[in-house]
């Protein structure tokens, strides 16, 4: 498999070799990093992408998760353009971020007010900011795998130190103010709750770890919703990939729990770079200097070059539109829907002992190296990649099924999974399949 995709791909083999002498591994974003080298994209249009070498592949990582309308929807690349040209950067207030705002608070149910970051790594550190002037409190409880990003506060416990030891550059006073519990277990936060009077918020993706490859129930969440209330603690869930996408509302708008902040980025701009933090008014008022003054206290610090910046929020509210108006989210969703059965109806052809699960518009690989089978609602179980993922040969797999999906004109959310968009019809499912299948024959050969 690596002997055709080096063989496949010479263009990008060059490049990488370039960027290994300016960046860091060659890459921008570690989960770029790829053995032997990652494939370079040339342009992108709906579901489909083409590589340095012209080779056409389905995409079916959608800008992580942020293309929920394709790349280049027609409106979104007019709005987008149509600002380019009126200015990319005004140093003052504008009225696309005020409609921007508007689109939340319509859409997402806990959004009673919206202050715009450039990122959601950036959404999730103001998140914790907030939560911790409005309650007075310093700790963070957070679940094991679940990803909020790469601040200090977030940066262990999701691929390994499940312990909340530090990762390099980390202080370790800031681990100390994080409290990791395992997914899902009710009882464990329960416990956290009545052990620590100092915690701040409970921060979750709320339809469980990496976008619910560990998934977590909505009974979990009705009960988080209520501890978190008897306590005191802010109920953060972290919709920076499931916002717009499980539903017009996000994972709050269907499944019914409405939590105090929820953070957002990806598809809430459009696929352009930004974020927001949105929630409940009070807890925003601890960014309001009017809210500051009337209470004689000091308000939380927030600056941000591109905060809402014109084209970001001009494709924001494209999308946004499109998204309210259509039925984007339930044509990923049933895409999705789709792909999973037609994808575990290959495995069982071709007898290998893997699954395909997930909800809305994602779907999970699950790849157990002991060929068990297993019930997606099976959560200790679901719990079970994670520490079979640190083995080496296991691994070398993931790498080889990887590269075997792009050389399979697949371009997938690395070797776990897929994220569909709207753009994502019969001609693309098709492809898929067929690509899946001719991948898996490549491993089941090496
Ligand atoms: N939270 C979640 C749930 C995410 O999936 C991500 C990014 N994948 C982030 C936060 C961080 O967002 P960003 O990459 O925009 O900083």
């Amino acid at each position: 498999i690596v002997a055709a995709y080096v063989e496949a791909t010479p263009g990008s083999a060059a490049l990488h070799a370039q960027a290994a002498q300016r960046l860091p591994s060659g890459v921008v974003h570690d989960s770029r990093y790829t053995d032997p080298y990652p494939m370079y994209t040339e342009r992108a249009t709906g579901p489909r992408k083409w590589d340095v070498d012209g080779r056409e592949i389905v995409d079916f990582y959608g800008g992580h998760g942020a293309l929920i309308l394709g790349h280049c929807h027609p409106d979104i690349t007019a709005a987008a353009q149509r600002q380019l040209a009126l200015g990319t950067h005004f140093g003052s207030c504008h009225a696309l971020e005020v409609e921007w705002a508007g689109l939340i608070q319509e859409m997402v149910p806990c959004a009673e007010r919206v202050r715009f970051t450039s990122s959601g790594t950036e959404a999730t550190h103001m998140a914790l900011r907030l939560a911790r002037a409005f309650t007075g409190k310093p700790r963070i409880l957070r679940f094991q795998r679940h990803f909020h990003g790469w601040h200090d506060h977030m940066a262990f416990g999701v691929d390994g130190h499940f312990d909340g030891s530090p990762t390099p550059g980390v202080l370790p006073e800031i681990a100390a103010e994080v409290l990791l519990v395992p997914p899902g277990d009710i009882a464990a936060v329960e416990q956290a709750l009545d052990e620590h009077d100092d915690i701040a918020a409970v921060i979750i993706e709320p339809t469980g770890a990496s976008t619910g490859a560990v998934p977590v129930s909505a009974e979990f969440l009705h009960g988080l919703r209520a501890l978190t209330r008897q306590h005191g603690v802010v109920l953060i869930f972290d919709e920076v990939v499931t916002g717009f996408r499980v539903s017009p509302g996000g994972a709050q708008g269907a499944l019914g729990v409405t939590p105090d902040l929820c953070t957002l980025a990806k598809i809430v701009a459009g696929g352009l770079p930004g974020g927001a933090v949105a929630g409940r008014w009070e807890i925003l008022d601890w960014l309001d200097f009017d809210a500051a003054a009337a209470s004689g206290r000091e308000k939380i610090k927030h600056q941000g070059t591109y905060n809402a910046n014109p084209v970001s929020a001009a494709a924001a509210i494209a999308a946004l539109t499109l998204i309210r108006d259509g039925d984007v989210c339930e044509r990923a969703t049933a895409a999705a829907q789709a792909l999973r059965v037609a994808f575990n109806q290959v495995l069982v052809e071709e007898g290998i002992p893997w699954s395909v699960y997930g909800e809305h518009s994602v779907l999970h690989f699950f790849t157990n190296p002991q060929g068990m089978r297993i019930d997606p609602l099976d959560f200790d179980a679901m719990a079970q990649p994670a520490s079979v993922l640190a083995s080496d040969p296991r691994k070398t797999m993931l790498a080889k099924l990887y590269l075997a999906l792009v050389l399979n004109g697949i371009d997938p959310k690395g070797s776990r999974g897929l994220i569909l968009s709207a753009t994502h019809g019969q001609a693309e499912q098709d492809w898929a399949v067929a690509g899946w299948r001719r991948a898996l024959r490549m491993l089941k050969a090496e």
